[in-house]
């Protein structure tokens, strides 16, 4: 196994923009963030994984997915080739929950480290590129298939789009694969409310966030949830409090259940996705391009199975 350790984390002061009072709640934590690991080429999918107490996440293009150890601070590669994987959750088991978006499929990695294919065709077609993923506690797995995989070589395998429209999946706990909206663009990271009742998915050229209702496995509704003009959306968590927490290309924006935008954290580069971690799910750990950050604040990630998103 590559042992790659990282110099010890540095720390910056957090570039924290306040738009609401209600903002200062989650945000009185640290002051700084710690970029605890730089070497990758676009990271995303962090997923916390409480039994190892490490962070697993994606190096897309190179085509690997690495592990920070929490408690010795090292990167290590835990995969690759990986299926250039996107994003990951874990279940309600704790096992991962990956979208090899190069494979074009969605896998579990089961307890003996084997793999198990949960999704990869509708109808005889290939899905596009499974991006983003998310469990639901009826066992059920939501998923987002938008082309970036296949539109080029850099981040998966250049192949013809086989189902005309990108659209949102769920795979129900005894396997079947249905299509639970298909007016997306491209639709990317996806979370329930806490209750369950909501699922929010990112339409990321689209520029906005939709927030729909879930009846008895289907989807209702989609109206915008939150827009944004000055660039994209991408992954998205929640917290406990019901909050939306959303990686931008200038940071994490974060919303209040009533969809204002209450606060910002900005970074230098684009954030591609977010989870919430550690013990206490109270450090918010974060993609941006080509590092990983970590933020403790002062509220946590919502309750699994496993983190909202
Ligand atoms: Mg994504």
């Amino acid at each position: 196994m590559t042992i790659m350790l990282t110099d010890p984390p540095t720390r910056s002061r957090a570039e924290l923009v306040t738009l609401d009072e209600r903002f200062a709640v989650v945000a009185r934590g640290d002051e700084y963030v710690e970029r605890l690991y730089d070497g990758g080429r676009w990271l995303e999918g962090p997923v916390y994984v409480p039994a190892w107490r490490s962070l697993v996440f994606s190096d897309i293009p190179n085509d690997r997915m690495l592990r920070w150890d929490e408690l010795s601070g090292a990167v290590s590669v835990f995969r690759q080739p990986a299926g250039y994987t996107n994003g990951n959750t874990l279940d309600a088991q704790g096992r991962l929950i990956s979208c090899e978006q190069g494979n074009r499929r969605v896998t579990r990695t089961e307890a003996d480290g084997s793999l198990t294919v949960l999704a990869s065709h509708l109808d005889g077609l290939k899905l596009n590129s499974p991006n983003d993923v998310v469990v639901r506690r009826d066992g059920s797995i939501w998923f987002t298939d938008p082309p970036y995989g296949i539109t080029s070589n850099y981040e998966g395998h250049a192949a013809e789009q086989e189902i005309a429209t990108c659209n949102v999946y769920r795979l129900s706990a005894d396997g079947e694969l249905t299509v639970v909206a298909d007016d997306f663009a491209r639709p990317n990271g996806l979370a329930f409310s806490l209750d369950e009742s909501q699922l929010y998915v990112v339409d990321t050229p689209a520029r906005h966030i939709r927030r729909f209702e879930v009846k008895d496995g289907r989807l209702v509704g989609g109206e915008v949830f939150a827009p944004y003009q000055a660039g994209m959306f991408d992954g998205i968590r929640l917290d406990a409090g019901g909050r939306v927490w959303a990686a931008t290309h200038e940071g994490v924006h974060c919303f209040d259940p009533d969809g204002t935008l209450i606060g910002k954290l900005l970074f230098p580069d684009i954030v591609s996705n977010l989870c919430f971690g550690g013990p206490k799910r109270n450090r918010l750990f974060i993609t941006a391009t080509t590092s990983v950050y970590s933020w403790l604040i002062t509220t946590d990630g919502a309750a699994p199975p496993y983190d909202r998103g």
